[in-house]
């Protein structure tokens, strides 16, 4: 019987220190989750600030592109245009001198086509001007929105790195400790507790009572069930959210140090009050 009894207790031992090796890793990794959180937005918000970078240096990469290739339209056409010029005066000399009407009129109607060239270089080159115009307006929109953006993702990169050099060295030695604390954990409790904090966006998976309630998502937990979480015989799970309850140690101490009851108190006064009439 007194073995029994011995081994019994070990087994109740045992659980308690099962749920007492996962709650002092859910205080670890909940401070991990702190940090977390508190970066969080922060490399998003670089991480989108980069991406919109990117994306306005493509567009200046392409309105580059497109304006040299206006430009050397422009070249062309202005190259055309002179070569057209030199050639109508070609022509012009040889028209002094031909020797019969036919010769003249043939000549006559090479020249009126040169013109008509230079006439289409102009016409292009007006397009071109204009589209070129257009093309270093928004260039040069792309241009200041980059140099605006710049300084602001610097600001921000720079504020980023602050935070990982202040918080880094905290969060490496929290997962190390996190490390420890899991190897200590029982591995089929360990892969609920994974579960459940994936399952939940503030990674709580161990709770304490809190008021008769759940910590986790304050549902009321019946006396009897309270009851039995503080025997800590047994590993229980609320019914509504499915965290894994925890008596702590520290909570029972808080427990233990609470002020009297009111109730007891009025009775006592009344008591009293009764007795002074
Ligand atoms: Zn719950």
């Amino acid at each position: 019987m007194c073995a029994k009894a011995t081994a019994s207790k070990m087994n109740e031992a045992s659980v308690e220190d099962k749920l007492e090796a996962l709650y002092s890793l859910q205080i670890i990794d909940s401070q991990i989750d702190k940090i977390n959180f508190i970066k969080g937005e922060l490399p998003m918000e670089v991480q989108d600030m980069e991406d919109e970078m990117a994306g306005l240096m493509t567009r200046k990469g392409n309105l580059d592109a497109e304006l040299a290739e206006v430009e050397e339209g422009i070249a062309d056409r202005q190259r055309i245009k002179e070569e057209t010029k030199l050639l109508i005066q070609k022509l012009e000399k040889q028209q002094n001198s031909v020797k019969n009407n036919r010769e003249f009129e043939s000549i006559s109607k090479e020249i009126e086509l040169a013109k008509l060239e230079i006439e289409l270089c102009e016409k292009k080159l007006k397009d071109f001007t204009e589209k070129k115009t257009s093309f270093k307006s928004r260039c040069d929109e792309v241009d200041s929105a980059i140099a605006g953006k710049e300084d602001e993702l610097k600001v921000k990169q720079e504020e980023l790195k602050v935070i990982e050099s202040e918080t880094d060295t905290e969060l490496a030695k929290l997962k190390k400790e996190s490390e420890e604390a899991k190897s200590l954990v029982d591995e089929r409790l360990l892969s609920g507790y994974n579960r459940i904090r994936k399952t939940y966006r503030n990674g709580l998976a161990i709770v304490t009572i809190d008021r008769d309630s759940c910590g986790g998502c304050y549902a009321k937990i019946p006396p009897q069930k309270q009851l039995e979480i503080k025997q800590r015989k047994k590993v229980l799970v609320c019914e509504n959210c499915g965290r894994i309850f925890v008596y702590s140690k520290e909570k029972e101490i808080e427990d233990l140090n609470k002020p009297v009851e009111e109730a007891p108190k009025v009775t006592r006064s009344r008591s009293k009050r009764a007795r002074q009439d």
